[in-house]
């Protein structure tokens, strides 16, 4: 088959491959670079909750912006960083760098809110992941109710005993366990009855066409229910309508994220939403 192709194809090919390695390179380099130059930053965003009216947790999301290729999405740079083993380092540096923060606000009088801050699966996969969290509030004198631990289905999935364990033990110390993108993981529904989580995110993807599409509103609707019937908290992901907030409202599900409440924001941005929430 090599034959067939001949000459010029084995060297498009090679070539290709050349292209490929230099890139590799390039992002694991700059994702290196930009951790020893602070060139991360952290995004927050409002979670609403629609019994009180108020802000109670808000989202931690990493940004980058390359000095020379602009924005970077997460979409790119967090499965490069999980490629390349840079993912640990990048996680404790948001989570360092987000407890630090919330501390700072509430230091400054500011409502006291919860962040959720996104985990990986190699996080996981360190035998002292809880001590570096512990030593991670303690280093930023932030109290574990404080702090909120997001994973996947799929991140459960991968050493399903291990994790759970660490889960119980995270939770047991006063830390919120919920699970993000609720209803797309390879999962069983059994499991949830083993994970330690008391908040489940439903999934952005059900949430587009609801109310529009019937299928989708009637997920959305099912799994809020589920939630409640195992005493879960229930919160939609990518709100961006009204309608989509009526739906939810009518459904009773606990809280909202999306673009409709707010966007992710930067951290003095945030400063001026809970003084807002202060005052009423
Ligand atoms: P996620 O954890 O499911 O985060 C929610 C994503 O939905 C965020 O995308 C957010 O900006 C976006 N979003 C929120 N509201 C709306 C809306 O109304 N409409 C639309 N279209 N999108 C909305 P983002 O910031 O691009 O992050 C993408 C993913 O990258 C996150 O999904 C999370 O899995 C991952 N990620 C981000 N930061 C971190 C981090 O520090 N560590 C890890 N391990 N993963 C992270
Ligand atoms: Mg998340
Ligand atoms: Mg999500
Ligand atoms: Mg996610």
């Amino acid at each position: 088959r090599a034959k067939e192709c001949g000459r010029n194809h084995y060297q498009i090919y090679n070539h290709a491959i050349g292209a490929k390695v230099k890139e590799y390179v390039a992002i694991e380099n700059g994702i290196r670079q930009a951790l020893d130059l602070n060139q991360f930053q952290v995004y927050y965003q409002p979670q609403l909750n629609l019994v009180t009216g108020k802000i109670d947790c808000m989202e931690v999301l990493a940004r980058w912006l390359h000095p020379e290729l602009g924005w970077v999405p997460p979409s790119q740079f967090i499965p490069a960083a999980e490629e390349h083993g840079l993912i640990v380092r990048l996680g404790e540096w948001v989570l360092r760098n987000s407890c630090q923060q919330v501390h700072d606000w509430q230091q400054q009088g500011l409502p006291k809110v919860r962040i959720a801050v996104n985990f990986s699966a190699q996080q996981f996969q360190q035998a002292n992941l809880c001590d570096r969290i512990l030593q991670i509030l303690a280093e930023t004198e932030l109290e574990p109710q404080y702090l909120e631990i997001e994973i996947t289905e799929s991140l459960v999935m991968q050493d399903k005993e291990t994790t759970v364990t660490m889960l119980k033990r995270l939770q047991s110390l006063g830390m919120t366990i919920s699970i993000d993108d609720f209803g797309t993981g390879y999962s069983s529904l059994s499991y949830l009855r083993i994970l330690p989580a008391s908040k489940v995110k439903i999934d952005a993807s059900f949430i587009r066409d609801t109310p529009q599409s019937s299928e989708d509103s009637a997920i959305t609707a099912a799994i809020i229910a589920m939630a409640h019937s195992l005493h879960l908290k229930a919160i939609a992901e990518g709100v961006e309508h009204q309608e989509q907030l009526d739906f939810l409202r009518s459904h009773h599900c606990d809280a909202i994220q999306g673009y409709f409440f707010s966007r992710p924001v930067p951290a003095d941005q945030v400063v001026l939403l809970l003084q807002a929430q202060g005052q009423d």
